[in-house]
Formats: structure tokens, sequence, C-alpha cells
């Protein structure tokens, strides 16, 4: 396929995005020196010149960031710039404490906006689309993420933000909107929308362009399936890189391509921290490569992802990780394998007999660790083939994370819907 005519795609050949790579993080060590939290962490590891970092493995060397450091400096945390320089800022929710507030200089707000035009390009999206975008503005970098990098790339923004079907639905149709950008169950609610009104031929929506939010294949085919898509991009980010539009998967749907010009990915031990082989599973560590206001250096995510590190066959330079498989804190160690719940999910998901609910219980007998993995059966599915079934299930498990685990199948409709790990995971073994 052809890749040129690109305004916003970069080329980043390996050669040349290393030593860009290495640039860009002595030039963020330099910049992170202006704050004093920084400041203080590098001392703590003997850190005292930018010039220190001369190779990956020098990289090393930085102290680790972490939402705690975040939360200390609250309200204007790892600021490295005069307060006058800043010209936004945003913040994400105070679940747990205090909101993550993050400044911008005019330089990030723009860097926020590329990153998002080469997302909606690499998402084929040109000047004659209209963007309805779907999801939250204010405080959050998402509304307004998309739509400045809808109005760079020089769509039509037709900025609803979340919720209310009845305006989202109305607008569809009167402004005839080729590409909505959504969470994925929101998507899948409207999707519902529309064919519970019979509407699909009165719309020109060809795209959606969805994140942030764990969501399973099958949710992406339903609404996919039910609106008639073209096709359909998961995009990722966060707010303390820019914003949404850190990446998104390319046509060939094979993993996302991340902007390795604009931050360097580490994949840690979320125990150790040491790296793990190339193209394993792992903690994102993140470090910005040109952020002015707030400079990322060694940024815990806490997502769980890898390197792709074979070329992607839409022939495009532009390296790719994998789709997030959820949190690090959601890491189970069993039998010294770290296990994380997206990787059972990935296996339950291509065997038809069950559904995707699962409930995994680990006990210790003797010193042994034990675990239990309860599968719904699919309705049409009869109990008859129970045995065979958790059989394969066990044996692909053991195959894919290395581990034995005991697999029983349940009646659909037996395990509590739930899509937090405090409820999918049962230890009892520290219990006395
Ligand atoms: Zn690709």
């Amino acid at each position: 396929m052809t890749v040129s005519n690109s305004r916003f795609l970069p080329h980043l050949p390996q050669e040349i995005l290393a030593a860009k790579q290495l640039e860009g993080i002595r030039w963020s060590v330099k910049q992170a020196m202006n704050s004093p939290q920084y400041r203080l962490k590098f001392e703590k590891c003997g850190l005292s010149s930018s010039e220190d970092i001369q190779t990956f493995e020098d990289v090393r060397k930085l102290p680790f960031t972490d939402v705690s450091d975040l939360r200390e400096g609250y309200p204007f945390p790892l600021l490295c710039v005069p307060a006058h320089d800043v010209v936004r800022i945003h913040a994400s929710s105070g679940t747990t404490g205090k909101r993550k507030v993050l400044a911008y200089t005019q330089k990030d707000v723009d860097m926020f906006a590329y990153q998002m035009a080469r997302c909606y390009e690499m998402a084929g999206i040109t000047s004659e689309d209209r963007v309805q975008i779907a999801v939250g503005y204010g405080l959050w970098t998402a509304g307004v993420g998309f739509q400045f990098g809808c109005e760079k790339l020089g769509a039509m923004a037709v900025p609803v933000g979340p919720g209310n079907m009845d305006i989202q639905m109305q607008l569809l149709e009167d402004m005839q909107t080729t590409c909505l950008c959504a969470t994925a169950s929101m998507a899948l609610l409207l999707s519902e929308e529309v064919e519970r009104h019979k509407l699909r031929d009165k719309l020109a929506l060809r795209k959606i362009i969805f994140g942030s939010e764990p969501h399973s294949l099958k949710m992406r085919r339903t609404f996919t399936e039910n609106l008639g898509l073209e096709a359909s991009y998961d995009i990722a980010g966060m707010t303390e890189m820019y914003g949404p539009g850190t990446g998104i998967n390319c046509e060939a749907q094979e993993g996302i391509h991340y902007w390795a010009d604009l931050f360097y990915i580490e994949i840690v031990d979320p125990v150790t921290l040491e790296p793990v082989p190339d193209g394993e599973v792992g903690e994102m560590v993140v470090t910005s490569l040109c952020k002015e206001a707030v400079p990322l250096i060694r940024y815990r995510t806490h997502d769980i992802s890898r390197i792709i590190p074979e070329p992607c066959s839409c022939g495009r330079d532009i390296p790719r990780h994998g789709h997030i498989r959820g949190r690090s804190d959601d890491m189970i160690i069993f039998r010294g394998v770290n296990i994380y719940p997206g990787q059972i999910s990935d296996v339950l998901h291509v065997v038809p007999e069950v559904g995707g609910e699962y409930h995994i219980d680990l006990t210790r007998k003797n010193g042994l660790d034990y675990m239990d993995l309860l599968v719904e059966r699919d309705p049409a599915c009869s109990s008859d083939i129970d045995a065979m079934v958790s059989l394969n299930i066990a044996e692909q498990l053991h195959k894919k994370i290395l581990a034995r685990i005991n697999v029983r199948i349940v009646n659909p409709g037996e395990l509590p819907r739930t899509f937090s790990k405090s409820k999918r995971v049962t230890d009892h073994r520290f219990e006395e």
C-alpha cells in the first residue's frame, strides 16, 4: 500500500529514530532539572547532567516517576517552566485522592493537536470528513484533543460531548457525520439505538475512533457490524502524555502504531522494574521527548502491554505496541509467573464454547499455589462437552502463559458481572 502524501504521519526508520530518541531524552532530562521536585529525584540517584545519558542503557539510571509524584506537587506537579508560560491545564479524575493536574505550554498544546492529527490521518480521515466528537470536554483532555486535532487536519468538527443520545442521533443524520469519536460502550449504545430506529440507511457514518476504557473484541465487532462501518480504530492515550492520541491502530489492525519520536517506551517487570525481553508483556514506562511544561521521565503508566518487534503489514515504519491488556496493579504472581487478567481474556476470546466472564480462585496447599479458573459455558453449548472444553482452555493457557491452571466450566449467568479485579480474583493464599 502507499504511505506517501502523509501530512502528519512520520517516517521513523530505526537507525534515525534511536539517535532522535536519545537526543529527546537528554533534552527532557535537562528540562526536568528546572523542577525542584525532579532535581531532588535526580540527586538521589546521582545524576548531575543530562550528558550522562548517552545510550539506552544509561536511560535505566534515571529514576522512575509515578502518579504519587504528580499528587505530591499538586496543583502544579513537576512543573518545569515559569507559570506565565503555561497556557492551559488539564486534569484527570480523582478517584483515588487528588486529581492529577497537568500543565501545557503553547508548544505542548500544539504537539497535542499534532499527535491527534496523526491519529486521524492514520484512520484515513481527510478534509472531506465530518467528525462528531462524543467524548468529554472540560478538564478532561479528550474533547479538546479530538477537536483541535480534527481542525488541524482540516476536517469538520461536530463537538457534541458525551451522552445525550437524541442529539447524537439527530446530528449523525442532519450533519451526515462520517466519523464518530466515542468510548466503546457509547459506540455500542449508539449502534443499538440506530438499529432500533432503523436509521442506518439515513446515515453516512463510515468510521468510529474509540478508546479510553476496557472493551472486548466482541463489543467492537457488534458496533462495527450494526452500523455497517468500514472500520473502527482503537486510539491510545493518557493525560500525562498530552491526552488521547499517543497511538492508534492502522488498517491492518495488528496493534497500535505509536509516536516514537514524541515519547520513548520501555517495558518493565512491574515487580522488579527490570526490562523484560523484547516482545514480552510488562508495564509500559514512558519518557517524553519534547514536552516542555511537564516532561515525563520514566513515568510508570501501570498499563500492561508489549512492544511488537515485527514490522507491520501496512508497510509503515512507525513502531507498534500491543493493545492495553489491563493494569499492572491487577497482576497475579502465580508459581513465579506474572499473569495479567487480560491474557486470560485473550485465551477465552478464541474459545467459542465459553463466554467472556471468568473468575479466578487462588489457594495454597502444602506450600504450593493452585489456580482455579471458572468460566461460563456458552448458552448454545451442552454441558456434555465441559470436560473437553476445560482441557482445551487449560492447554492453551499453559502454552500462552506457562502456568498450570485448573479450568472449571459453570452455567451461563452464574458468575457476577464486573470489570474490577477485586471481584474477579479471590486470593486465599495468604489466609491463616
Ligand atoms: Zn500498520
